[in-house]
């Protein structure tokens, strides 16, 4: 299990979709400019659903853009970070994957094919933890990290 510390400030509810009009005003009381590159990289990571790294972004936007490099996406996507807009998935021993979910929710991974699946276990995030964890200090977000071998890879290996 990993404890996930939460930066996130702009909460939506899981259907609620940042609209356009949102997101102008998220980034006026920023004071960033939403330029037409952050743009386009915020609707990529909007629409995707399988918590993308930054080098996955990097190959689906430069065949529109291609004159973006993969340091912008860093630096966008840490922006994007910090403005609460977009989760990065802290995963043990993996790189960096982000995602548009803001809601806390959990996940399982694939070890095989790296697949990130979501999930919501409600008993889990009302459950008291255990006494000896609040000696550690403050937590902020308690986050079920599942590790495994998904469905697909399953039967690839049981065909082999
Ligand atoms: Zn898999
Ligand atoms: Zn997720």
């Amino acid at each position: 299990m990993a404890i996930v510390k939460k930066n996130s400030r702009a909460h939506k509810s899981r259907n609620q979709a940042v609209t356009l009009e949102d997101l102008r005003k998220i980034f006026e009381e920023s004071g960033i400019r939403l330029t037409p590159q952050r743009l386009e990289i915020f609707k990529e990571i909007s629409r995707a659903k399988d918590h993308p790294s930054a080098e996955i972004l990097y190959e689906r936007l430069k065949r529109r853009m291609p004159t973006i490099s993969l340091d912008t996406i860093y630096r966008t996507l840490s922006t994007f970070e910090n403005m609460g807009l977009i989760r990065k998935v802290h995963l043990l021993y993996e790189h960096a994957r982000f995602e548009p979910d803001m809601v806390p929710h959990h996940h399982f991974i694939c070890t095989s094919c790296k697949k990130i699946i979501d999930f919501e276990w409600p008993e889990f995030d009302a459950a008291d933890l255990p006494e000896n964890i609040k000696e550690f200090g403050r937590i902020m977000e308690q986050q079920v990290e599942l590790r495994g071998l998904c469905r697909e890879c399953l039967e690839k290996k049981g065909n082999k």
